[in-house]
């Protein structure tokens, strides 16, 4: 199938990325002649598995950690379950989760659906967060109770890039016994960390979003943090994850994992300085554009913008006519026309929040395509205001 890429200015990096040509390279011969199991104990799958060690091994060093640390999964979705339903194992007797409003439905829903997935009555805080879409700490310590098993806060927003401090807020839980997990992304790749500088317990990270492949993911688990394993079955991952590993995929991974450490330093001088020619551009140029998220705590790569009045889907309509994506605040995924959660949970007013645009970009961005866009979004604005009746009310 020919999807067309060659022409898309693909701006929505923070929904997936494409595979890097390294990744992918790398990957071949595991889809090919390579196919032995690395559980095997002939040479031909033990030499697989010598290179799931060694992507193992990779994605350790991008997050400095150890690679006992690091075990594979399918997705970040099911590294965030696997590590708030393991507290809840660890702890049968507590029952209190403590989240944040903003969290991506892979923890949010979960922790929608904790009773009736444990057999308890469970309790979850969810904070909420200030205007810029920042969490308060004080609030934050205020939640913490003796009956905590989990905090699950995510390192960085996928809508709109803020980025919150998780290593205190670990350092604050830990404190208190309480087990801290962080769904890290949209973070690893952008941003750097090292896991040897904090005591968080978890993290989840996902190769996707990372120029690796849909479909697998990390769940990263302390040293001598308490583990009770979501998939049973083999002994792959040392006992802690069930099922023949996604060898294919975990290489490349692995791959990923190495290109982006070395692009990590492109990703906050380049691609920052493109991300804020685009958002300055688009706040100066559209009159009633407003910037969503905090001006400087945020991913590199990421800007979520406001043009009042306006639908954020017709946007994506008429932008899709250039062959720019991007994604928008307002995107009903539950069929109804609610503007995002996170957007809500910041008090964004609702003529703001339905024509929220985020643009997340990468490396593979250039400025040309940045001018393009900066060229093409305020007719389409413009005109989308001309059919609007609340603009014409409200414009002055
Ligand atoms: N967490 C965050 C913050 C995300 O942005 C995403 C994907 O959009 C996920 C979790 C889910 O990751 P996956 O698609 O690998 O399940």
């Amino acid at each position: 199938m020919d999807c067309g890429n060659d022409n898309v200015i693909y701006m929505d990096n923070n929904a997936t990325t494409r595979i890097a040509p390294e990744v992918l390279d790398a990957m071949m011969p595991f889809l090919s002649g390579c196919y032995g199991n690395p559980s095997s104990m002939h040479t031909f799958g033990g030499q697989v598995g010598r290179a799931v060690e060694e992507a193992r091994a990779r994605v350790a060093e991008l997050i400095g950690a150890d690679p006992e640390e690091i075990v594979f999964t399918s997705c970040g979705t099911e590294s965030d379950s696997t590590a708030i339903l393991s507290a809840f194992q660890t702890y049968p007797e507590k029952r209190h989760v403590v989240t944040s409003r903003v969290e991506h439905p892979a923890v949010k829903s979960l922790c929608d659906s904790l009773t009736q997935l444990t057999g308890h009555k469970h309790r979850t805080t969810r904070l909420m967060v200030e205007a810029d879409g920042t969490l308060d700490l004080e609030s934050f310590e205020k939640a913490l109770t003796e009956d905590t098993a989990i905090v699950s806060i995510m390192w960085a927003n996928n809508e709109t890039g803020v980025i919150f401090p998780v290593e205190k807020m670990a350092a604050l839980a830990n404190e208190r016994g309480i087990l801290f997990h962080t769904d890290a992304v949209q973070a690893v790749g952008k941003l750097p960390i090292n896991m040897q500088e904090n005591t968080i317990n978890f993290l989840s990270l996902s190769g996707h979003k990372l120029h690796a492949p849909k479909g697998v993911g990390v769940l990263y688990i302390r040293k001598g943090t308490p583990f009770v394993p979501f998939l049973n079955g083999g002994h792959q991952e040392n006992g802690r994850r069930g099922g023949t590993e996604n060898v294919a995929s975990i290489v490349g991974l692995g791959r990923a994992c190495q290109l982006a450490a070395e692009t990590l330093d492109e990703e906050n001088t380049r691609v920052r300085a493109l991300r804020d020619k685009l958002e300055q551009g688009l706040l100066t140029s559209i009159p009633r554009a407003m910037l969503n998220g905090h001006p400087k705590e945020r991913l590199p790569n990421t800007t979520n913008v406001s043009f009042e009045f306006v639908e954020g889907e017709a946007i994506l309509l008429h932008m899709n006519q250039y062959n720019i994506c991007a994604s928008s605040g307002s995107a009903c995924t539950s069929g109804s026309l609610e503007p995002s959660h996170v957007l809500r949970a910041m008090g964004v007013p609702f003529t703001a929040a339905h024509g929220s645009i985020r643009f997340s970009l990468s490396v593979y961005n250039t400025e040309e395509e940045v001018d393009f866009v900066l060229e093409k979004m305020p007719p389409i604005i413009a005109n989308l205001r001309e059919m609007s009746p609340f603009w014409e009310e409200n414009k002055a």
